[in-house]
């Protein structure tokens, strides 16, 4: 498939997850059905007509608010579907036609429900990241089998079970992190290591950064204190997609600032 071609079929498919990312992350928070009832209006209860149904264009169609009662409906909802449909065209710029593809693109699905979740209410649920151990391992199988990756998957093995342990010595430490961070680190392992180590290294190195980064300067804005929780979930997630992007010219960078050849 050419790739104006595969990337634009990439980016309707984005806004069509998009679209069901935002039921995700309002129904399973509160351990809503995602089938039944339809999309309605949380304030009066009206079924959202199909052609309000649309990604982005039905909410700008609306212009942001609920065609039966006028309340306003969350610019979240179209930037959800707008952000997924850019993750998307990005990766599968990266991947191209590949085995790898679809794996990948499951994973931006699940990093941007995960992080939007996890800023609404400080948790990154079960219900996504256990079932997604399954879902890699099956997306990845064909890669393994058609180009017998077996480096590939031996080293995402390996790389699950050291961010396991790098997470789980955080969490035991006082103030570390939550569980949930803990249950997804092996997942993003697996993803990065079948990648190579050096995306595993600035995976989990950026979500660090990120999140010191980001929560120094809200306290510096005085929007957090020390005591405060930041869910650690957008940072950890950010920061493997930085590696997926950029790790080699990043390790390359950090590796020629040891040692200067010059
Ligand atoms: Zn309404």
């Amino acid at each position: 498939m050419p790739q104006p071609a595969l990337l634009t079929v990439v980016a309707l498919l984005g806004l069509a997850v998009g679209s069901f990312l935002n039921v995700v992350i309002y129904r399973v928070p509160r351990d809503e059905s995602l089938v039944k009832p339809g999309s309605h209006c949380p304030h009066c209860g009206h079924a959202v007509r199909n052609r309000h149904n649309v990604p982005v264009l039905g909410w700008l169609l609306l212009r942001g608010k609920c065609a039966d009662c006028q309340s306003p409906i969350s610019a979240r909802y179209p930037l959800v579907e707008a952000g997924t449909a850019a993750l998307f065209v990005a990766v599968a710029a990266r991947f191209g036609l590949s085995w790898e593809l679809p794996a990948y693109l499951y994973l931006a699905a699940i990093a941007v429900a995960l992080a939007a979740i996890d800023l609404d209410v400080m948790r990154l649920p079960d219900k996504i990241v256990l079932p997604s151990y399954g879902v890699a391992v099956v997306l990845l199988a064909p890669a393994v089998l058609a180009e017998h990756s077996w480096a590939a998957a031996t080293r995402g093995l390996i790389a699950a079970v050291l961010l396991y342990g790098l997470y789980f010595v955080l969490a035991v430490l006082p103030r570390g992190m939550g569980g949930g961070d803990v249950k997804l680190a092996p997942l993003l392992g697996l993803y990065l290591g079948w990648l190579g180590w050096s995306s595993v290294a600035v995976g989990a190195f950026a979500g660090f950064l990120l999140g010191g980064l980001v929560g120094a300067l809200l306290m510096v804005l005085k929007l957090a204190d020390r005591k405060s929780r930041i869910p650690f979930g957008p940072y950890m997630l950010a920061g493997a997609f930085l590696a997926v992007f950029a790790a080699a010219p990043i390790a390359h960078w950090y590796t020629s600032l040891l040692l200067p050849t010059s």
